[in-house]
């Protein structure tokens, strides 16, 4: 017996665009049934055509759906990262860093059960000797010259990464140089695999440029992104995930609104000149992290922070939704499209003129099943 949903009545943003006319949106855990304008006949037959028994139905006056939101960068600890992110509505997340393998395996299990958000990871990220982040990996994760760079992207295919995570730094400020980030690079594309690059400097943005990473996360503090680079990343086709949730964090905790103001600048001349801004935030509670930003909740916050730095509100969902998932190769989410998964997010008002009415849950599936959402989990409204 598959149990089918039909919100009607509901004003749907479907990963690209705000759809003219309130619709009927049928579902189950099989994928998105239909979508049809509200009170029409297909919707009706859609909803009856299972069990003979109908769909429940929900009233969508007054709200809005949107595809499950994915937030680009965060960090897996357990069960309760998962079930906080799908809570607010964020129900795929991508990590950037998660060891051992065993750990990895044991996420994957639990969130196919189902319930919690769906996740990818690159596994352990490749870092050089002597940068800030050595501190916090295993000596496996340290990448000192372009030989290695094989062995590791092999081992991270095999332990089933779906990406590769690198994290690149100043030249002299020990991350691996610009031949070693080329080679990892390299072997990443020869299996099929995307790079995702950790650049927190202009410098570093160079390196990952320069070495051929596909997307790169956080945005420097301070003096904005020079025209050069900018220009590079739309002609190079190359993805930001800035973090603007974290970089806020960062730059408050130093008291220093003004670094702030410049990350800002970087991503609204991203967005301007025509580069691909994804909405990821480092959501992390690591004990020794700088920052904690909290998993689920940030991801309201970085939507309005890309609306501060220049995007639309549509834009701001689009870097949440489908271009995400046209970024991440994951074809079966990001869009309200018939087959697609039914990850859904039903809140109060439009989004698409009110970016702050994604915080105002209603209702979150996973894959077509509704969440019970404890209380506690209803973001404050702002
Ligand atoms: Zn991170």
């Amino acid at each position: 017996m598959t149990a089918r949903t039909r919100i009607t009545g509901v004003r749907v943003f479907d990963g690209e665009d705000s759809l003219p006319l309130p619709m009927d949106v049928t579902f189950d855990a099989g994928g998105i049934v239909s979508v049809t304008p509200a009170g029409s006949a297909g919707a009706s037959a859609a909803a009856t055509v299972v069990d003979g028994g109908g769909a429940t139905v929900v009233d969508g006056g007054g709200a809005t759906v949107l595809p499950g939101l994915i937030d680009a960068h965060i960090h897996l600890h357990d069960a309760d990262t998962l079930r906080q992110l799908a809570g607010f509505g964020a129900t795929t997340g991508l990590d950037m860093a998660t060891w051992p393998a065993e750990k990895l395996a044991g996420l994957r299990d639990i969130a196919g059960r189902g319930g919690l958000a769906d996740f990818r990871s690159p596994g352990l990220p490749a870092i050089g000797p002597a940068g800030p982040h050595s501190r916090f990996v295993p000596a496996e994760a340290v990448i000192t010259g372009p030989d290695q760079a094989g062995r590791f992207v092999d081992a991270r295919i095999a332990e089933g990464a779906d990406y590769i995570k690198i994290v690149t730094e100043a030249p002299g400020d020990g991350g691996p140089d610009l031949p070693t980030v080329t080679a990892l690079v390299d072997a990443a594309h020869r299996v099929g695999r995307k790079v995702i690059a950790h650049a927190a400097t202009a410098a570093a943005f160079t390196m990952a440029l320069d070495a051929g990473a596909d997307m790169l996360t956080h945005i420097p503090l301070g003096r904005p992104l020079d025209p050069d680079t900018v220009r590079r990343m739309v002609a190079e086709d190359r993805i930001a995930i800035p973090t603007l949730a974290l970089m806020e964090g960062i730059a408050f905790a130093h008291n220093s609104r003004e670094a702030f103001a410049g990350a800002l600048r970087s991503v609204g001349a991203l967005h301007s000149a025509g580069a691909a801004v994804l909405a990821g935030t480092d959501a992390n509670a690591e004990p020794g992290a700088h920052t904690q930003v909290a998993h689920g909740t940030s991801l309201h916050r970085e939507l309005e922070l890309l609306v501060d730095a220049g995007l639309t509100p549509t834009d701001a969902l689009r870097a949440a939704t489908s271009r995400t998932a046209d970024a991440f190769d994951l074809p079966d989410r990001g869009r309200i499209r018939p087959g697609l998964r039914a990850d859904l997010l039903l809140v109060d008002g439009d989004p698409t003129s009110t970016i702050t009415a994604t915080r105002c849950i209603r209702a979150v599936y996973v894959a077509g099943t509704p969440l019970r959402l404890p209380s506690t989990t209803t973001p404050e409204r702002r």
